[in-house]
C-alpha cells in the first residue's frame, strides 16, 4: 500500500519535471523565434543615435522658438519616425531586463527586444510613418559623434563627399523650415549653422555650435521651481499667522481668567 503511494508520488513528480522541461523548452524556443530574423529594413541602433541627436540639438531649440514642424513636409517630424512607436513600447527595468509593453514579454538584452519588435510587432507604427532616421545619419553627423565617443580618429576627409552631404542637409532644412513661413527663414539659418555648416573639410567648423538642451527641461523646470517657491512662501506665511493667532488666543485666555478671578475676588469682598 505504502509502496503504491510512493510510486504514485514519484510518477507525479516525474510528470511535473517533464512539464517544466517542456514549458521551459517552449519559452526558450519562443525567445529564439522572437530574436531571430533577417536584416531589418531600418537600422535600430543608428536610428536611436539619430533620434538622440535630434532630441538634444534640434527639437528643444525649435520648441523654445515656438516653431511647429509640418509632418507633411518635414522628414524630421517625430510622427514620421517609423520605429518610434515600437521604441515607446520598450521599458528598461531596474534589474536591467527589458519588457515589451504590448505582450508583457521580458528580455535580457536590448538587442533581443529590438528583434522581437521587428518580428512580432512590425505593424506597431505611427500612421503614415515611413522615415528611417538612420538614413539621415549622413546629414546628422552620427558617425562623427560615434567616433568622438569611441575616441577614434576620423578618416581622411573627401571634399566632394562633404559637399554632397551639405547639399542634402540644405535641402532637408528648406523642406522643414520653409522661408515663406513665419520664423521659417530664421529657423532655416539656425538649422544650417547647427547641422549643415560642419559638412566641410575645412578645419575649425564646430559640430552643433548652437548648443544643446535636454528636452522637457528648460521652461517647465523653471515654472515648477517658481511654483515650489510660492508654495513654500504661502506655507510659512500661514504658519506665521497661525502662531500669531495662537499667541493672541493664549493672551486672551490669560486675561479673561485673571479678569474672572478678580471679579470673583470682588464678589467675595462684597459678600463680606
Ligand atoms: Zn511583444
Amino acid at each position: 500500500m505504502v509502496s503504491a503511494n510512493q510510486s504514485n508520488v514519484v510518477r507525479a513528480l516525474r510528470l511535473l519535471a517533464l512539464a517544466a522541461v517542456l514549458v521551459l523548452g517552449e519559452s526558450q524556443q519562443e525567445i529564439r523565434e522572437d530574436a531571430k530574423g533577417g536584416a531589418e529594413l531600418c537600422d535600430r541602433e543608428r536610428t536611436r543615435l539619430a533620434r538622440e541627436l535630434l532630441n538634444q540639438y534640434l527639437f528643444p531649440l525649435i520648441d523654445t522658438a515656438r516653431f511647429r514642424l509640418d509632418p507633411q513636409r518635414c522628414r524630421l517630424h517625430p510622427e514620421n519616425d517609423m520605429l518610434l512607436r515600437q521604441e515607446e513600447e520598450k521599458v528598461e527595468q531596474e534589474n536591467g531586463l527589458w519588457q515589451c509593453r504590448i505582450c508583457r514579454k521580458m528580455f535580457r538584452e536590448e538587442e533581443y527586444i529590438d528583434k522581437h519588435m521587428g518580428n512580432r510587432h512590425p505593424q506597431v507604427v505611427y500612421p503614415g510613418a515611413t522615415v528611417c532616421l538612420a538614413d539621415l545619419c549622413d546629414i546628422l553627423h552620427c558617425d562623427a559623434v560615434e567616433r568622438a565617443v569611441q575616441k577614434r580618429a576620423p578618416p581622411s576627409c573627401q571634399e566632394q563627399d562633404a559637399q554632397r552631404r551639405k547639399h542634402l542637409c540644405q535641402a532637408l532644412s528648406e523642406a522643414c523650415f520653409p522661408p515663406d513661413q513665419p520664423l521659417g527663414q530664421k529657423m532655416n539659418e539656425f538649422f544650417q549653422r547647427q547641422f549643415c555648416d560642419a559638412h566641410t573639410c575645412h578645419e575649425g567648423r564646430k559640430l552643433f555650435p548652437e548648443g544643446q538642451q535636454k528636452r522637457g527641461r528648460g521652461a517647465r523646470y523653471f515654472v515648477l521651481a517658481g511654483l515650489g517657491a510660492i508654495l513654500l512662501a504661502l506655507f510659512y506665511a500661514g504658519l506665521f499667522l497661525y502662531q500669531r493667532d495662537l499667541a493672541k488666543q493664549g493672551k486672551g485666555r490669560l486675561f479673561s481668567s485673571r479678569h474672572a478671578a478678580r471679579l470673583l475676588h470682588l464678589r467675595k469682598h462684597k459678600k463680606q
